[in-house]
């Protein structure tokens, strides 16, 4: 098969590498968590090939990742004995980005470098990484069940281009040797190495594992032997008891779940027995990812059923507008030869999607309580949040609960239903809102002309999605709410009963001019009428109760209805 052959890297990953030496360089050990954490990937679909096909053990069903470290020379290897890599798997993983919108989060670079390695943590890091402490980086590679010599060696300095050539290799898995730069030298050193891995890497639930030279007392003369010591707990995070696991072990475990480099906002561990058996492990991230409101982006959870790792982006186990929770969960029910299909249609799952659900909810309770942790989290997710509603009707009050507005009184989006609740003055039974394109047209609106005279909040809307949210929102704690803009404001009690009498007594004195207006606005309207909405302004158009909104019809007619 075909020699040596030198190939240049997708433009994107040319991009990637230049920002993440000169952006990440005051972080550079994160390359060893991202190096583990693809051992343990490649682990962990090993398992799970094996499931259908046993024989891809080969003689080796210890799964483990191993470190060589040479100081001296500052080299450091790290070896697993997971799935592995062919030539195409190589050249598609290891010299473009796979994932789509790359491009796209590529444009939005600013060229600052602190804004820029924010944005590189939206993107996760991976493999790439390497080329921060290295200036070389060499991978040898055999995928599990193919022959020893269909190995492969990808070597790069990880500036243009990359090398690939056919090598046999014994064992399967993959094994990386960094070079590294004159000042990353340190990285080659064990106790350096021992400490990032319990930084960074203690929850990955294979072993990790150093070699250390041991001097053996022989008959005649001194031999020396490898031995290898383990340096992490090697147990599934997620697994182990919760009064055991530290912030810092779950804020990791999110890194390596999520590919996210930052902390993550909140988090929640559950263990459910009874009926059905798993554990759950579910973060609420600190950012939106840039292809949140992509379609076809990936999303859901990490399946394990008995600790096997199953599936990627399992969606089947939280809604749709629920799809920014990033973590794992680990079923005892499940058979383990679970696919997709099987996960699309089965009770066990629905059971376990409505608890998911509601755990998230309560989630998203908890985190509320702190406005200001909340605040981050409405702005991200906030507009996802709104699609609630209408896809989950059994729970829309308490996603109700959750959302957050602008009113006449903030300006903000910080306004709970529960706060406007215990503003409102005596005799109030609605929750009146506006909605509208922008904060300041609505603000300026006849429409709260009223409201403002007698002191009334009015909830102020002015996201996309807010006409749709309101269509698929009853009431509130028993309050109904009313759109300002639609049909005869009856403000109930709010009115007293001068106020109704003179509307009555104007509208029989004013008949003639009524009439007039009708006729010059001819089909442009259905109605005039006398209305007690205004204070200053002489007229309002409104809307009928029935007729759909502004927003909804520039919708439509942007899709051509
Ligand atoms: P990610 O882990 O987010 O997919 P990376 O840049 O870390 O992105 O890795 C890119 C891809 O390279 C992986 O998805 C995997 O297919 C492949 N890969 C990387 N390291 C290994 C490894 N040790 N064994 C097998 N495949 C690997
Ligand atoms: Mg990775």
């Amino acid at each position: 098969q075909a020699e040596k052959q030198t190939l240049g890297f997708q433009t994107e990953v040319k991009q990637l590498l230049h920002l993440m030496v000169h952006a990440l360089y005051s972080n550079r050990e994160i390359f060893l968590r991202e190096l583990i954490s693809n051992a343990s990937d490649a682990c962990d679909k090993l398992r799970f090939e094996a499931i259908k096909k046993p024989e891809l053990f080969e003689d080796q069903s210890d799964l483990r990742v191993r470190l060589y470290l040479n100081e001296e020379q500052g080299e450091i290897i790290i070896e697993d004995n997971g799935i592995g890599m062919n030539r195409e798997d190589v050249i598609a993983h290891l010299g473009t980005i796979a994932r789509s919108g790359t491009a796209d989060f590529l444009k939005n670079l600013t060229g600052d470098q602190k804004k820029d390695s924010s944005l590189i943590g939206q993107f996760g890091v991976g493999f790439y990484s390497a080329f921060i402490v290295a200036d070389e980086v060499q991978v040898e590679t055999r995928k599990a069940g193919e022959a020893a010599d269909q190995g492969v060696r990808w070597i790069s300095q990880g500036e243009g281009e990359f090398s690939v050539e056919p090598i046999t290799k014994a064992e399967r898995g993959t094994r990386i040797l960094l070079k590294l730069k004159e000042d990353a030298k340190e990285f080659a050193g064990s106790w350096r190495v021992r400490n990032i891995i319990q930084k960074y890497s203690d929850h990955i639930g294979l072993p990790i594992q150093i070699e250390k030279t041991v001097e053996v007392e022989g008959e005649e003369e001194q031999a020396s032997a490898t031995e290898w010591e383990t340096i992490n707990k090697a147990n599934a995070l997620w697994t182990r008891a919760k009064s055991e696991i530290k912030d810092e072990e779950y804020k990791e475990f999110y890194k390596h779940v999520a590919h996210d480099f930052q902390d993550p906002l909140h988090w929640s561990h559950n263990k459910v027995e009874g009926k059905q058996e798993y554990t759950s492990l579910l973060y609420i991230p600190q950012r939106a990812p840039f292809d949140l409101y992509h379609r076809e982006a990936p999303r859901g959870l990490k399946l394990y059923v008995q600790r096997v790792f199953i599936l990627d982006n399992a969606e089947q186990f939280l809604p749709l507008y629920l799809r920014f929770i990033k973590g794992v969960i680990d079923s005892s029910d499940l058979p383990l030869n679970v696919s997709r299909e099987i996960l699309q249609q089965n009770p066990m799952i629905d059971s376990m999607k409505s608890a998911l659900t509601k755990r998230v909810l309560s989630m998203l309770e908890q985190l509320a309580k702190d406005a200001d942790q909340y605040a981050i989290f409405w702005k991200e997710f906030g507009q996802a949040l709104k699609e609630g509603p209408a896809e989950d009707f059994a729970n829309r009050e308490r996603i109700a609960g959750l959302l957050r507005f602008s009113s006449t009184q903030e300006t903000a989006q910080t306004v709970s239903l529960a706060d406007y609740l215990a503003r409102m003055p005596e005799g109030q039974q609605k929750i009146y809102y506006l909605i509208g394109d922008s904060l300041s047209q609505v603000k300026s609106s006849p429409h709260l002309e009223v409201f403002r005279k007698k002191g009334i909040e009015v909830l102020l809307l002015t996201d996309r999605i807010d006409e749709w949210l309101m269509s698929h929102l009853n009431e509130f704690d028993g309050k109904s709410f009313v759109d300002i803009a639609r049909g005869d404001l009856d403000l109930g009690e709010l009115d007293s009963a001068e106020e109704k009498q003179a509307q009555e007594k104007a509208t029989e004195e004013k008949k003639d001019l009524l009439e007039r207006v009708q006729k010059a606005l001819g089909e442009r309207i259905s109605e005039v009428k006398i209305s007690t909405r205004l204070t200053s302004s002489p007229a309002v158009l409104v809307m009928g109760a029935g007729d759909l909104g502004v927003q909804m019809r520039k919708i439509l007619e942007a899709a051509g209805q």
